[in-house]
């Protein structure tokens, strides 16, 4: 499955001040929470939908629903700045939480804490702000499938090549929505032009 990269000004505005080192915690946390609204839009341009009737002030017509639940993931911490923006656009939506942890020598993911909703038959969004190894976000596409969902997008802010290859290689079913494919990872692991460590920009820790 391709990666969506949005083409849209104000996706690149949003991601421009992201990348900004000078932008502080609270500013970084509203930004990314716009930006998002963007990307899990994306992310459901393909939802099925079910025909439904309506009656406006002035007469009966059509309209349409979402034809299955959505459930967001959100893989810890980073996943969280995108948390409102989905719970804002689909209030109902269940949420599922994926606790992983980088090992800062290897890159390999670590697992601390799962919890997830049904997900069988919903349409399920990883939210994963920083694709960069693809370890992370290899991990919680197995956790979700072993859980039984079938039906994946992954929702990142900014992705690396080497991240995207494995996930292409591993899950090629999967979806990925972004806002920009950079150039590399660096040597550490984080992604090149980058924004730094999304949780550490979100939450202020160093
Ligand atoms: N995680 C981040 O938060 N930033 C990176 O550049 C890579 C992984």
């Amino acid at each position: 499955m391709p990666i969506t990269v949005l083409e849209h000004p104000l996706a690149a505005d949003l991601l421009s001040i992201l990348r900004d080192r000078e932008t502080e915690p609270p500013e970084f946390r509203q930004i990314a929470e716009r930006l998002g609204y963007l990307l899990v839009a994306e992310a459901l341009s393909d939802m099925p939908v079910d025909v439904v009737e309506i009656d406006t002030p002035l007469e009966r017509t059509t309209g349409t629903q979402l034809h299955r639940p959505v459930v967001a993931v959100a893989v810890l911490r980073a996943g969280l700045g995108l948390l409102h923006s989905v719970l804002t656009l689909v209030p109902d939506a269940a949420i599922g939480f994926a606790g992983v942890q980088r090992n800062e020598e290897t890159a390999e993911p670590m697992e601390y804490y799962t919890k997830f909703p049904q997900l069988d038959s919903a349409r399920v969004l990883i939210l994963e702000p920083m694709l960069a190894t693809g370890g992370s976000l290899s991990w919680a596409i197995e956790k979700v499938k072993e859980n039984g969902a079938r039906d994946i997008v992954a929702v990142c802010v900014v992705v690396a090549p080497q991240g995207l290859e494995v996930i292409e290689a591993n899950h090629p079913e999967v979806r990925i929505v972004a806002a920009a494919l950079d150039r590399e990872l660096n040597p550490s692991f984080y992604i090149a032009p980058g924004l730094g460590d999304m949780g550490d920009r979100l939450f202020g820790t160093l």
